[in-house]
C-alpha cells in the first residue's frame, strides 16, 4: 500500500507544524545524562523515564502510561516506559521500542559543545543521546501525535510503547521484561528505532544482523614444560599445533575456510574502499580480504577473530617447551545462519586441522542468533513504501555486521511478530562518540515516515 500524495502532504504539514516542539523536547530530554551504568547517578535515570513517560502521558494517547522495572536474580534493573491501548475493528497492533538511557559522554575535552547540553549548529542538533537514542523515542512520539492529529483520538489501531532503559548497559533485564508484560507487548509489527538511514534524503532499512558465535579451545601436547634446549627439535610444544590451526581458519586471501558456512547475498551500495579505508583506519599499504562485494563481506559473510590467546608475555619469555595453549575465537555467521551448526563446524574445522595428534579441549562457548527481517510479511513493504515517500527516495536494505541481542529475545518471545529495524541516525551521526548528532532534515523524514506507516496501518483492511 503506497500512501496517497495528499496525505503525505497532510503528514508533512503536521509533522512541519510540531517540529519546533518536538525538537525542544529532544532538548529537554538531552538535558538529562540518564546512564544505566553502575558508576552514574541512579536518580538521572529516574529523571529520564519520568520525563519520557510526561511526554507519552500528555499524548493522551494511553489510557494508562507506566514506569516499570523488571528484576533477574533480586537485582532490579532500569526504569522503562510501558503503554499500550488496544486495536479495535480488526485493525493490527503496533509495539514502538526505543531506549532513553544513554552511553557516558566519554572525554568532555573531545566535545565542541557541552555534552549534556542541546545544540544546533550546521543543520543538526549536538549532544549525548540526540540521535542514539532520544531522536528515536521522539519519532515515535512525533508519528503517535500525527497518527492521532490526522486519524483523530479514537483511531482504531492497536499501538504498545516500550522505551527500554538499559540499552546501552546491556539490556540486562530486557528478557524478563518482555515475560512479565507480554500482554501489554504482543504486537503484529514491532518497530525497533534504533539504527540509521543510508543518509538524510536516502532512507533505510536494517533487513538483518549477523549473528555471533565465540569459543575458548586448550590445545596439548606434554604433560608438563620441558626445556628447550633438551627437547626442542623431537617433541611439539603446544604452540606449534596451535599455529598451525589458527592459520587453517582464513584462505589465502582472508576467507573464513571454515566448510559449510552460509553466506547472504547484498546489493552494492556507495561505500567505497576509500570509505573503509578512513572509517577504518587501515593502513595505506595494507590490502582489504575476502572476495565479493564490500556489502556482502561487512553484513553477509561470515567473519573470524582470533579475540584472545593464553601465552606468555614477550617480556616473561624464556626457552621452554610449553605443553598447552589456549585460545578464544569469535566468528560473526551471515543472516540465516543456524548458531548451533555453526558451532559444530567450527569444532569440526578445529579439530580436523589439528596436527601431530595434539589433544584439543573445548571450554566455555556463546552464541548469538543473526536476524533477517520477514520480506514477505506486509509490514517490510508498507515500511518501505512509507520511507520512499517521506524522503523521497527509494529504499535501501542495509545490514549491520554486529548483533543486536535484543533483537533475538523478541523473535523468541514473539515469533509471530513482524520486526522492523528502522533508525534516525545516519553516517555522521557518531552514536557511541563524542560530537554525537542528529540531521535535521533526516530526523524529520523519518518522523513523516513512521507517522505515515501508523496511518497506513490504521487503514489496513483486515482479513
Ligand atoms: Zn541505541
Amino acid at each position: 500500500m503506497t500512501p496517497k500524495p495528499d496525505l503525505i502532504e497532510k503528514v508533512r504539514q503536521q509533522v512541519d507544524l510540531d517540529f519546533s516542539q518536538r525538537i525542544a523536547s529532544l532538548g529537554k530530554l538531552v538535558r538529562i545524562p540518564g546512564i544505566a551504568w553502575d558508576a552514574f547517578d541512579a536518580n538521572d535515570l529516574e529523571r529520564s523515564a519520568e520525563a519520557v513517560a510526561q511526554l507519552f502521558e500528555d499524548s493522551g494517547v494511553f489510557p494508562e502510561v507506566e514506569i516499570k522495572r523488571a528484576s533477574v536474580d533480586g537485582i532490579s534493573g532500569a526504569p522503562a516506559i510501558l503503554a499500550s491501548r488496544p486495536a479495535k475493528n480488526g485493525k493490527p497492533h503496533i509495539l514502538l521500542y526505543a531506549h532513553h538511557d544513554v552511553q557516558p559522554p566519554g572525554d568532555d575535552k573531545e566535545w565542541l559543545t557541552p555534552a549534556f547540553e542541546p545544540t544546533a549548529k550546521d543543520g543538526r542538533i549536538y549532544g549525548r543521546g540526540a540521535a542514539d537514542d532520544k531522536a528515536g523515542v521522539i519519532a515515535h512520539l512525533t508519528a503517535i501525535e500525527t497518527l492521532k492529529a490526522i486519524a483523530g483520538t479514537d483511531f482504531d489501531l492497536g499501538l504498545s510503547i516500550f522505551i527500554e532503559g538499559e540499552e546501552e548497559a546491556g539490556s540486562r533485564t530486557f528478557r524478563a521484561f518482555l515475560d512479565e508484560n507480554k500482554d501489554k507487548l504482543a504486537a503484529d509489527v514491532i518497530i525497533v528505532a534504533d539504527s540509521m538511514n543510508w543518509s538524510p534524503e536516502v532512507p533505510a532499512l536494517t533487513v538483518s544482523l549477523r549473528g555471533v558465535v565465540a569459543i575458548d579451545f586448550k590445545i596439548r601436547t606434554m604433560e608438563h614444560a620441558v626445556h628447550s634446549g633438551m627437547f626442542g627439535g623431537a617433541i611439539p610444544d603446544a604452540m606449534i599445533p596451535m599455529v598451525k590451526v589458527l592459520n587453517s581458519l582464513h584462505d589465502d586471501k582472508g576467507n573464513v575456510a571454515i566448510q559449510g558456512l552460509k553466506t547472504y547475498k547484498f546489493e552494492d551500495l556507495p561505500y567505497t574502499d576509500a570509505n573503509l579505508r578512513s572509517d577504518s583506519s587501515l593502513l595505506a599499504q595494507v590490502s582489504q580480504i575476502g572476495d565479493g562485494g564490500l556489502m556482502d563481506r561487512l553484513w553477509g559473510k561470515p567473519s573470524l577473530t582470533v579475540i584472545g590467546i593464553d601465552f606468555p608475555s614477550v617480556a616473561m619469555a624464556s626457552n621452554t617447551l610449553l605443553p598447552s595453549v589456549s585460545a578464544a575465537v569469535s566468528l560473526r555467521i551471515a543472516p540465516g545462519q543456524d548458531p548451533q551448526e555453526a558451532l559444530e563446524l567450527l569444532k569440526a574445522h578445529i579439530l580436523g586441522n589439528v596436527p601431530f595428534g595434539a589433544v584439543v579441549e573445548f571450554g566455555e562457548f556463546e552464541t548469538g542468533k543473526p536476524f533477517m527481517s520477514d520480506a514477505s510479511g506486509w509490514a517490510q513493504n508498507m515500511a518501505k513504501n512509507s520511507l520512499e515517500a517521506a524522503f523521497g527516495n527509494p529504499t535501501v536494505d542495509i545490514g549491520i555486521g554486529g548483533s543486536i541481542p535484543f533483537i533475538a529475545d523478541l523473535t523468541e518471545v514473539f515469533p509471530d511478530a513482524q520486526i522492523l529495524v528502522t533508525g534516525v541516525e545516519d553516517a555522521d551521526s557518531r552514536a557511541h562518540s563524542p560530537n554525537e548528532s542528529v540531521h535535521l532534515v533526516g530526523l524529520k523524514n523519518a518522523m513523516v515516515a513512521e507517522a505515515l506507516f501508523l496511518l497506513s496501518g490504521n487503514e489496513l483492511q483486515s482479513e
